[in-house]
């Protein structure tokens, strides 16, 4: 298997610059600065098939080319790392393992893009990375990367890190522009997409660490070689897969994308822990809808995974056996949910609190079987909140109900929890 993203691993530390050096980094964009025009490198990202692995998927290239080129202005790209997607960890293991493979694939995006300006916004817990990151910007500057005229090209490029305030919304793309405008993070709307109408007003590409950190070999080895790597033939690249919970041995591992979540668990993490078998999971971080053993062959790429009622999200895999109730784990995540809403909009501000409050009642033996569907009505209903957050928290709520209503009805017929008793 190609690795892209662990390519440059070491077992305990973070690769050096004169290591991702000797093992040919940097070369790409060499390359870019010296035989390509902006517009190749963006038409190459844009044949590769690549998408976003922030969690939305959006196709990047198609992203990028959304910037007007006529308007007067800056533009700016913001690298999204405010990692906070419950159950996701995986741009905090590729920051502390290889910060130069982010650096360079801003440098190409921001080449491909006509930016000068670019931004690292990172999670406030990330310090690890925040260090690696400030110390390779640091070292690229040095070797002539970074800075004006970089490689004798006409192309100048500076990166600041940004460390977050700390809280959810702010990885939301709008509420994080008005962070770093030193404004409160409230989502703005969209459209205008940041794009268009970003940072301070210009246009604005923000993309997470993993969808950048693709580009250095996509522009190095061509868009074939990128689709070939995926595991289907709609797919394309890898895909960091972030697991936790009940499995023998959770981590975060790069593999084809559309590698089904059996092989994932058991080839990769050596199956369940003793004692425990396989009830369900979380397939992309907290947002999405729960998979069961019925999804034990889906391709986890984002089609397939949307055809299965579910979301490939950010990757991250939560894994659940047989003596997790299925109400508690859902009420955990709505709880981190509600507790994060910003307050902007009334379906989050007070719908997330209700199913909060409705789910407690379930758990404890409290509830009515007429909340089930009250909570239907609001996996429909929080839709309609500004940004993605509370559509997201109904993510796990909605795969409950269609794949758990027995074990809903059963806490609320036998007025008590059936698994833990
Ligand atoms: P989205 O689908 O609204 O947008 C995805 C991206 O495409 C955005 O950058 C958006 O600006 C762009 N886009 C979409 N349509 C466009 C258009 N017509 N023109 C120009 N640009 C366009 O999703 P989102 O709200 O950005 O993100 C939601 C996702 O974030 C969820 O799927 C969730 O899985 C994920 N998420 C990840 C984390 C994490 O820690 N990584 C945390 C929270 C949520």
């Amino acid at each position: 298997m190609n690795d892209i993203l662990f390519r440059h691993n070491r077992p305990d530390r973070a690769a050096t610059f004169e290591e991702y050096r000797a093992e040919g980094g940097f070369q790409a964009l060499q390359k870019a600065l010296a035989d390509l025009s902006p517009d190749a490198v963006q038409q190459t990202v844009i044949d590769s098939g690549l998408r976003g692995r922030g969690g939305a998927g959006f196709p990047t290239g198609k992203k990028w080319s959304f910037v007007p080129r006529n308007l007067p202005g800056p533009r700016y790209l913001i690298c999204n790392c405010d990692e906070m997607e419950p159950g996701t960890y995986k741009d905090r293991v590729l920051l502390e393992r290889n910060p130069y493979l982010l650096v360079e694939g801003m440098a190409l995006a921001c080449y491909a893009l006509g930016v000068e300006r670019a931004f690292i916004f990172i999670r406030r817990g990330y310090e690890l990375a925040a260090l690696n990151l400030k110390g390779a910007i640091a070292q690229t500057h040095k070797a002539g990367f970074l800075g004006s005229a970089i490689c004798g090209s006409g192309f100048n490029l500076e990166l600041d890190v940004h460390q977050s305030a700390g809280r959810y919304i702010c990885g939301e793309e709008t509420a994080l522009m008005n962070a770093l405008e030193g404004i409160r993070a409230n989502p703005r709307s969209k459209p205008p997409f940041p794009a268009v109408k970003g940072l301070w007003g210009q246009p604005t590409v923000v993309n997470n660490v993993e969808t950048l950190s693709n580009i250095p070999a996509i522009v190095a080895h061509g868009p074939a070689w990128f689709k070939a790597l995926a595991a289907t033939p709609e797919g394309a690249g890898t895909k960091l897969f972030c697991v936790s919970g009940h499995v023998q041995s959770p981590l975060c591992l790069e593999l084809p994308i559309g590698t089904t979540l059996g092989e994932i668990i058991d080839t990769h993490c050596n199956g369940m822990r003793t004692g425990s078998t396989f009830k369900a999971c979380i397939p992309g971080g907290a947002s999405t809808p729960y998979f069961t053993k019925d999804h034990w062959t889906v391709p986890l790429d984002f089609d397939p995974v949307a055809k299965a009622g579910s979301r490939l999200g950010t990757g991250g895999i939560v894994v659940f056996d047989q003596s997790t109730c299925m109400v508690a784990a859902t009420l955990n995540l709505v709880r981190f949910f509600a507790r994060e809403s910003c307050g902007w909009c009334t379906p989050c501000r007070e719908g997330l609190p209700f199913v909060q409050h409705t789910l407690e009642r379930i758990e404890s033996g409290r509830g009515d079987l007429a909340d089930i569907d009250i909570l239907r009505e609001h996996v429909h209903k929080l839709n309609y909140a500004f940004c993605a957050l509370a559509p997201g928290a109904m993510g796990p709520v909605e795969g409950l109900l269609r794949l758990f209503e027995d074990e809903v009805r059963e806490h609320i017929t036998g007025g008590k929890c059936p698994v833990k008793g």
